[in-house]
């Protein structure tokens, strides 16, 4: 579903993405973790066109990102079609971004409604059933600011599914969250995961990964220091750079 091969990101004189390669499957749960500023952001947001890549392959269900192949010849896509590849990838940050002055109700039916031009009949009827998925029938009416964090972040997992992507990114979906609101979100992923979808999740939440994780990548300065089934990394290090993390966060 994703493929990265070599891939490369510099922010001016910083270089970030020091040769990412990667590769996960359909209907797989991939946890990336890694220390502070080692590159799991920027690799995910280029993932999701938020950031380009300088050099390297990085493909989405077999699309090169942002770019078409023609020969060797490499061209960028036009904004249509970058807008046509991202509706295919649901994003979920750290904050939860909802709209604040919409309902949640309101909130999940804007992108199918203002991206693919669906009726807002339709658009709400699947709402509703997408809030009853992440447990929040009974919250449709509400604003971000009359919702606990926990509930907002379930409202930003359901605007995602909204757009019925292939892949869904989270990055640290729940470091912002008090710590007893982190398992209602985790149940809500657990359960995406159970649904076959497949997911990139950044994380901190070592018992997640090791429970719903199916691979585990260990990232440390730009590039993958070490990855296998998250049990194995987790419970045998092989890299003393995985090592010192672990001991930190475990
Ligand atoms: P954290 O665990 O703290 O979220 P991370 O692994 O997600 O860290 P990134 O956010 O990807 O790390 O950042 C990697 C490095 O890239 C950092 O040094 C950061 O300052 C730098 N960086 C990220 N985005 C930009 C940007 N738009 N311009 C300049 N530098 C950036
Ligand atoms: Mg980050």
């Amino acid at each position: 579903m994703v493929r990265a091969e070599g891939v490369h990101k510099s922010f001016g004189a910083a270089h970030i993405l020091k040769g990412i390669d990667l590769e996960v499957a359909p209907r797989e749960v991939f946890c990336l973790v890694g220390p502070s500023g080692s590159g799991k952001s920027t690799f995910l947001r280029c993932i999701n066109h938020l950031e380009k890549i300088d050099g390297g392959r990085l493909s989405v269900d077999g699309h090169l990102v942002g770019y078409r192949q023609k020969g060797d010849k490499l061209y960028e896509l036009k904004e249509k079609e970058v807008a046509a590849q991202r509706k295919d990838i649901g994003m979920v940050f750290q904050r939860f971004n909802l709209f604040p002055h919409m309902t949640a109700l309101a909130n999940v039916m804007e992108a199918p409604v203002q991206v693919k031009g669906e009726s807002r009949a339709v658009a709400r009827e699947r709402a509703r059933k997408l809030l009853d998925r992440v447990g929040l029938a009974d919250k449709a009416g509400h604003y971000p600011s009359q919702l606990s964090g926990g509930q907002q972040q379930r409202v930003a997992i359901a605007r995602a599914l909204a757009m019925e992507p292939k892949l869904m990114l989270f990055d640290e979906p729940t470091s912002a969250l008090d710590p007893e609101l982190v398992g209602e979100v985790l149940d809500v992923m657990r359960d995406l995961a159970e649904s076959g979808m497949t997911m990139i999740v950044v994380t901190h939440e070592m018992g997640f990964a090791r429970e719903v994780g199916d691979s585990l990548v260990f990232m440390d300065d730009g590039v993958v220091v070490e990855s296998g089934r998250p049990r194995d990394v987790l419970g045998n290090p092989q890299h003393v750079r995985t090592q010192a993390f672990l001991s930190k966060v475990l």
